[in-house]
């Protein structure tokens, strides 16, 4: 079957691979000979500053954009590493000198100076040593921020980032011994290379700005498409299924955190030797702002799209905004109009920033460069050719595709008196419930019978108040979900929770999260072993998804969000595939779907059990679940009421008085 499905290509480019590099070739060409064309160092230093703020809007771009996570305190990191470089190579801290200092003298990192009273050390901190120090040290203050924090949701970590933001610069304020405080630092120490000193000229901190830019865009890129990034996204689209589908999402939080704050630690370390002085207020508040309209302006989560918004507000500011003020103060000279001869709109950047934020938000929400590119609608070809897989899975193809484990002989799953409570509420009161390996078990029951609790309680999504839940003969009760389902347990849910903004591709990549091991230095790095096995993800993926036919191979680099409800549900169930589950659970995988797609949907369920897979389902159709089950469990008010083969479950009283309704129990109760 793969043979006749035509997969189309990996985020399907809109322009040709020649082309785009050329025109990258061009900017990068145009960018280095800027400074030879124009001469004016008022203007090249103007660029030098807007690669810094570029640098910046990337770091915070992996948190707020990739990853979901809104920080109103960035600034705080940019400061840190500010005053990591500034106060080790300024005259601030000299402590008295002894043989300690010796070693780090040989090393060039201190030197003994005299000024008149006893010998002391000056730190003389390297430029290049200090971009990476300084940037392990504010990935630290990531994770030590981050740590009580990213448990908070939203609007809360935006508060205590807030929070944050305002507490280091006033702790810079108020340590004059280490940062002079609100004087700021004297005499940081420009750079110097290969003996050639960069002191206060513009270009040369435009050439290491440049190469800043390029180095940040280049790991961001490589982040982005890796294991790390589409874990962070999953993150942003939606927590809950994110760790349903196996990433831990505390991890890639603080991850996010501290790879951010990595950022701005290089950053900081650029912009002061620029500068060569530090103050607080450098780092307040409107900057962290103004980095955040960077972002958002130029579309969040897209690289491109951060560094031209950057580019954009920081020229505004530097370049057009002091030439319009010149211009209306000879207008205002040449009218007569004091007001006009008097504005500075540079003094008003803040209101001009809103002004733009509220423009965006009206016209362009996404950015001036969406992250989410618009992929073109399938032509009407492409949308009815007939492919749909009748009769269930091709054998050959979802052997290949989907691994599923030899049984193993027993009992799967063994749940033991479990009871989840919400509050006042008994959804599960007890419960029992054996899944045989290898074996189709169907739960059935009214709404709010605590079917769908029942589920939320194996995959660790409830709490559960006692009981016990064994899978594969270990406990996973109290386990956190990203680990129950690395344990071999993968879910659908009832309300259907996929990454909306995500391709299906990526989804179904997303699945294999806790298969794939590439962390954050491998995905940027990109050595041929995390070559090979992204390269081994997306061929399983692809071919998960052409399991469903022309259903979705079409479709597979399409947004989600823009999918049928049918194609949706075929979707949740390729990523759940895609863990290579032992037993998968499946919450009402019928549910919306007409009685055409219900069929076929039965069969492929009917095809993953003949080839070994343990399916446990939530099920309203009762010709569905005669069909497919061996045992049905019958749920009411968060108690059993009974359990057995499909047909003499559907003899029995109770049920029928439970559960078909009034009609079927008059029925009976007339007989
Ligand atoms: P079913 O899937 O069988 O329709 P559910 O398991 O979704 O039923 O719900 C069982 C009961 O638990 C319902 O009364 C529902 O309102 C309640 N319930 C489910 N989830 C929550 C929750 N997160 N908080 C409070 N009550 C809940
Ligand atoms: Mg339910």
């Amino acid at each position: 079957m793969s043979g006749v499905v035509t997969v189309p290509r990996w985020r399907a480019a809109v322009t040709s691979a020649p082309v785009r590099r050329g025109g990258l070739l061009l900017l990068i060409v145009v960018l280095l000979l800027f400074p030879y064309v124009e001469g004016n160092d008022a203007d090249i230093d103007s660029l030098a500053n807007a690669a810094a703020y570029a640098s910046l809007a990337l770091g915070l771009n992996i948190v707020v954009g990739f990853a979901g996570l809104l920080d109103l305190g960035y600034a705080a990191f940019f400061a840190i590493g500010a005053y990591v470089y500034g106060v080790f190579t300024s005259f601030q801290v000299m402590p008295h000198w002894s043989g300690f200092w010796q070693p780090f003298a040989l090393l060039g990192l201190v030197q003994k100076i005299n000024q008149g009273g006893p010998d002391l050390v000056h730190f003389t901190l390297s430029f290049w040593l200090a971009l990476p120090l300084a940037a392990l040290v504010t990935a630290f203050f990531g994770v030590l921020f981050g740590a009580p924090t990213l448990r908070l949701r939203g609007d809360y970590l935006a508060i205590v980032t807030l929070g944050f933001g305002e507490i280091v610069p006033i702790v810079a304020r108020n340590t004059p011994s280490v940062t002079n405080g609100a004087a700021g630092l004297n005499g940081v120490q420009a750079p110097t290379l290969f003996g050639y000193n960069f002191t206060v000229q513009a270009t040369p901190y435009y050439y290491v700005g440049l190469a800043l830019v390029a180095l940040l865009m280049f790991a961001s890129f490589r982040l982005r498409d890796s294991r790390v990034g589409r874990a962070w996204m999953a993150v942003r689209e939606d927590e809950t299924a994110a760790s349903a589908m196996g990433v831990d999402r505390t991890r890639f939080k603080l991850l996010a955190f501290a790879i951010g704050a990595a950022f701005a630690g290089a950053v900081g370390v650029f912009y002061i030797a620029k500068l060569q002085t530090a103050t607080p207020d450098m780092f307040g508040f409107p900057v962290s702002v103004m980095i955040l309209v960077m972002v958002v302006l130029g579309g969040m989560g897209s690289v491109w799209g951060v560094v031209v918004g950057a580019v954009l507000l920081s020229l505004l500011q530097s370049w057009f905004l002091p030439d319009l003020t010149d211009w209306l103060h000879m207008l205002g000279a040449a009218i007569g109009s004091d007001w006009m001869q008097q504005v500075d709109l540079a003094r008003s950047i803040e209101l001009i920033f809103g002004i733009l934020l509220v423009l965006m938000m009206l016209f362009r929400r996404d950015g001036l460069i969406p992250a989410t590119q618009r992929t073109a609608a399938l032509s009407f070809s492409a949308q009815h050719v007939q492919g749909v897989a009748r009769g269930g899975f091709d054998r050959a193809l979802a052997e290949r595709a989907l691994g599923i484990p030899a049984d193993p002989a027993g009992n799967l799953l063994e749940v033991r008196g479990i009871t989840v409570r919400f509050g006042g509420l008994l959804a599960l009161n007890a419960v029992d419930l054996t899944v045989p390996a290898g074996s189709v078990v169907a739960v059935i029951g009214p709404n709010g019978s605590g079917k769908s609790t029942l589920f939320n309680a194996i995959t660790g999504l409830v709490p559960a108040e006692s009981g016990s839940i064994r899978f594969a003969g270990r406990e996973i009760l109290g386990l956190p979900p990203h680990r129950i389902l690395a344990r071999g347990l993968a879910r659908t849910f009832q309300n259907i929770r996929l990454f909306a903004n995500l391709s299906v591709l990526d989804n179904v990549l997303i699945g294999q999260h806790a298969r794939l091991t590439a962390g954050p230095l491998r995905a940027v790095l990109r050595p041929p072993g995390t070559r090979a096995e992204e390269r081994a993800a997306v061929m399983r993926a692809t071919d998960i998804v052409a399991l469903f036919g022309n259903r979705l191979a079409p479709r597979i680099a399409q947004p989600v969000s823009s999918l049928s409800y049918a194609n949706r549900r075929r979707v949740e169930i390729a990523r759940a595939l895609a863990s290579q589950p032992q037993l998968l659970l499946l919450d009402e995988p019928t549910a919306g779907m007409n009685p055409a797609e219900t069929l076929e949907l039965a069969e492929q369920i009917k095809s993953l059990h003949a080839l070994g897979l343990t399916i446990l389902i939530i099920e309203h159709k009762l010709d569905v679940v005669t069909q497919l089950a061996d045992t049905v469990v019958v749920l009411d008010h968060g108690e059993k009421l009974a359990e057995g083969r499909p047909d003499q479950v559907r003899r029995n009283e109770e049920v029928l008085r439970a559960y078909l309704g009034r009609a079927a129990r008059e029925a009976l109760d007339a007989a």
